[in-house]
């Protein structure tokens, strides 16, 4: 079974870069009952958020109209590639049991996908180079907001507060994708930055990186500025639909840091078949780009 489930999640990544619709990755959230399939739609979508993995349990959270995955379920992830750290701050937040994948993030960002540079900078304790300022609150109050996106000329690019959250249950991440929905962009502007209430989740501070604000060229200083030390809270519906508080963004940080060992077990597949499989996508997507058929976002 778990092989043919890996070979599922490669084969929606290989038909996704055929059909030109998004980057070579694909997954497969398997359940007891039920398994839910996708693949990478960052670029069609205009959504920075939209990799394989989330746009799995998007799928489980249409069908099953809540968002929390059930411990006795024993959730598994399957993946094409190994996660970036914006999908695996996600699986352990809405409960994945195990994740199984084929490439590894070398073989990814060897094909543009940058998400090594993303697991060093959380190795290396992001919080240290956040902005805490209590001036903030002042700013986030005057926009009636928790969250806000701006410029380097300080136009708003967007503005959110907690009662707007969307199905992942984090103001850092609808934020962000609102961002690029506004812009019709899934890269900010140059200098672009984040007021935010509380230090953003790992998805959220991720899914920032991934549109390209997180980042500058100027200091080793992250792009957002925090108004309390507290961390966000994801906010998930549970069974019966009652909002249910998940606050592991420190635990996640940690476990990033090499400090806690990961809720979730990881394993790379041995199959050698699945492995070239999954290589051979990524050539696939490699020689899309050489023809300008494809972006690696
Ligand atoms: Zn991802």
């Amino acid at each position: 079974m778990p092989h043919e489930k890996l070979r599922q999640a490669i084969k929606v990544a290989k038909e996704n870069v055929q059909a030109e619709k998004g980057g070579p990755f694909g997954a497969c959230l398997v359940t007891l009952n039920a398994c839910y399939v996708a693949a990478n739609h960052v670029v069609p979508n205009i959504d920075v958020t939209s990799h394989a993995e989330v746009n799995a349990f998007r799928a489980f959270i249409k069908n099953q109209g809540y968002s929390l995955l059930d411990p006795d379920d024993k959730p598994v992830l399957f993946s094409s590639c190994e996660c970036c750290p914006m999908c695996m701050a996600m699986a352990i937040t809405i409960g994945i049991a195990e994740i199984v994948y084929a490439s590894t993030r070398e073989d990814a960002e060897s094909i543009g996908f940058d998400d090594n540079l993303q697991y060093k900078l959380l190795k290396e304790k992001p919080i240290s180079k956040l902005t805490f300022s209590s001036e903030a609150i002042e700013v986030l109050n005057q926009n009636k907001a928790d969250f806000l996106l701006l410029d380097d000329a300080h136009n708003l690019i967007v503005s959110e507060n907690s009662a707007q959250i969307e199905d992942l249950g984090l103001i850092s991440v609808s934020g962000v994708r609102k961002a690029c929905k506004n812009l019709k962009s899934l890269s900010m502007p140059k200098g672009s930055y984040i007021i935010t209430k509380k230090i953003p989740h790992p998805m959220g501070l991720i899914a920032a990186d991934w549109a390209k604000i997180l980042r500058n060229e100027n200091d080793n200083n992250l792009n957002i500025i925090c108004a309390t030390k507290e961390y966000e809270k994801a906010y998930l519906k549970n069974k019966k639909g009652d909002f249910i508080t998940i606050d592991n963004a420190e635990l996640i940080y940690d476990i990033f840091a090499g400090d806690k060992k990961n809720t979730v077990e990881i394993h790379r597949t041995q199959n050698q078949q699945i492995i070239e499989d999954a290589l051979n996508t990524f050539s696939l997507f490699a020689q899309k780009i050489k023809n300008n058929k494809a972006i690696p976002y």
